[in-house]
């Protein structure tokens, strides 16, 4: 195939790429915009596959065989509750792949740059490579933070922001040195040097980030999987990847603005770790929370829910776990039909990835003109007659607002508790991801529904 058709294939596949974008922005288009991004896909990979620069098949279609196999069975077989870590386990294998690229490139005594060229050429691959393994170790961590085999608190370091600030001056120093060396032989110490610093950064950053702030690490980890993608194009000279990777670069960056005004936080501050680790006793232990834990059963919630004008259902991880979407959208409707005004309630960082929730609520039809997100039901929470927490916890916590002392201070939270009644549904006292003790059980207006969400939403659902 021609170089001029490679190219006007790999616009028109930026240009789906660009659709798919847009269409995921909205849960209506959503569907649409993924099949924009295949469509992208497939024609960015047969366009590759028979453009001139590949000259032999077989190592791809081993390649490829064994990807296609591994990504359909893990695909097919993950859990919506899983499905955070397998973004994250993947945003670390673009890392990989843009490290692998980088020596491989660096390695071929057939490229044909020289002086200036060259020099542009040999930034190209040290700061892919750079961002590469940065990439690649952050999200092995994120994968492993949320996965639970590695805990959720901040690693703080007493030196930290001097370690930090060490490796970034190393890395400046190692990549002129790798910039002005001659052969291939006395560059390939620095940039090695280099990988393994950029390594022990990737995780020293992610494990310096705390519990609630792992959303704007998830967004990050994406932004810089889209740059390190970019990075590869430019190492490989390929277009596509090129724009490819800027568009999941920078759309990474505006999540993870949201994520951080969602959080209150500001990026930076995000980055250089540290939050929910000023742990005092105030705001972790029980000793200061007031009041006393009241529990209600499956039958008194039905009969309570049969006597009122307005509902708002706050979803959070404990749904996702329990899969109780659907018995959830079934109660709802239910509800609906009985004349109740029910809404749901969406905080930016409920679940365990940006737009959890909304994607459990869709799949289990719930209507989207009753899907509000934080900042459009907030302030009309005080004039509903009751709210059901259903597995959600540090999204609902006081704390974020009355103690100034807790890990999760600052961030915006659904005041849940200023409605007429709350009803929690989850299964023991148990705290949530930030690991912060939550006052709101101990309101005289809460009301813990303990046991399964799905079994509880059921028996609800019997007995309404
Ligand atoms: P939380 O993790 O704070 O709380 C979830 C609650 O669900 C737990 O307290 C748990 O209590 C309960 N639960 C678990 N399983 C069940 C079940 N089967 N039935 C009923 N309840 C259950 O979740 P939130 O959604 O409130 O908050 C999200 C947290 O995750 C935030 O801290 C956020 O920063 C963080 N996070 C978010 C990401 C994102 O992108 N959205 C990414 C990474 C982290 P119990 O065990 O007692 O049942």
């Amino acid at each position: 195939m021609s170089t001029g058709i490679v190219t006007a294939a790999y616009i028109v596949a930026s240009i789906f790429f660009i659709l798919s974008l847009g269409g995921l922005s909205n849960q209506e288009t959503a569907r649409r915009g993924n099949l924009y991004g295949i469509a992208g896909m497939v024609l960015a990979i047969l366009a590759t596959l028979l453009g001139d620069q590949v000259s032999g098949y077989n190592m791809i279609v081993i390649g490829m065989s064994i990807g296609v196999v591994i990504g359909a069975i893990l695909a097919a077989r993950v859990q919506m509750t899983s499905m955070p870590e397998l973004v994250a386990i993947l945003h670390s294998f673009v890392g990989l792949a843009a490290v692998l690229v980088g020596f491989s490139t660096y390695l071929d005594i057939t490229s044909v740059f020289t002086s200036v060229e060259k020099t542009i050429h040999d930034i190209e691959i040290y700061l892919g490579v750079l961002i590469g393994a940065v990439t690649f170790t952050g999200s092995v961590i994120a994968f492993g933070k949320l996965k639970g085999i590695i805990g959720s608190r901040a690693l703080i370091l007493p030196a930290r922001h001097w370690l930090n600030l060490s490796i970034l001056v190393a890395c400046i120093y190692l990549g002129y040195e790798f910039v002005n060396a001659g052969e291939i032989s006395t560059g390939m110490t620095p940039l090695l040097i280099m990988t393994v610093l950029a390594f022990i950064f990737g995780i020293h950053m992610v494990m310096a980030i705390g519990g609630a702030d792992m959303p704007v690490v998830i967004s990050m980890l994406n932004s810089y999987s889209g740059w390190a993608a970019a990075a590869t194009g430019f190492m490989l000279s390929n277009d596509l990847l090129i724009v490819t990777g800027a568009l999941v670069g920078s759309s990474g960056a505006i999540l993870s603005y949201i994520m951080c005004r969602a959080m209150n936080r500001s990026f930076i501050s995000v980055i250089m770790g540290g939050f929910g680790t000023t742990v005092s006793s105030s705001s972790s232990g029980t000793e200061e929370i007031q009041g006393e834990v009241l529990s209600i059963s499956s039958s008194e919630t039905s009969d309570l829910l049969g006597n009122i004008d307005s509902l708002v259902i706050v979803p959070g991880y404990g749904m996702a776990v329990a899969h109780a979407q659907h018995p959830v959208s079934e109660m709802a409707k239910k509800l609906i039909a009985n004349g109740v005004d029910v809404k749901f309630a969406i905080h930016p960082v409920a679940g365990r990835m940006p737009g959890h929730m909304n994607v459990l609520l869709a799949e289990a039809k719930v209507s989207y003109d009753i899907v509000l997100e934080m900042d459009e039901i907030n302030d009309d929470l005080p004039e509903v007659d009751v709210i059901m927490v259903i597995g959600a916890n540090d999204i609902v916590n006081p704390s974020a607002i009355e103690s100034p002392d807790s890990p999760i201070a600052g961030m915006p939270v659904l005041e849940v508790w200023k409605a007429k009644q709350v009803i929690v549904l989850k299964r023991s006292m148990a705290s949530g991801y930030a690991g912060v003790e939550n006052p709101l059980f101990f309101k005289e207006n809460t009301r813990m529904l303990f046991g399964d969400a799905k079994t509880s939403i059921d028996q609800v659902i019997s007995g309404l």
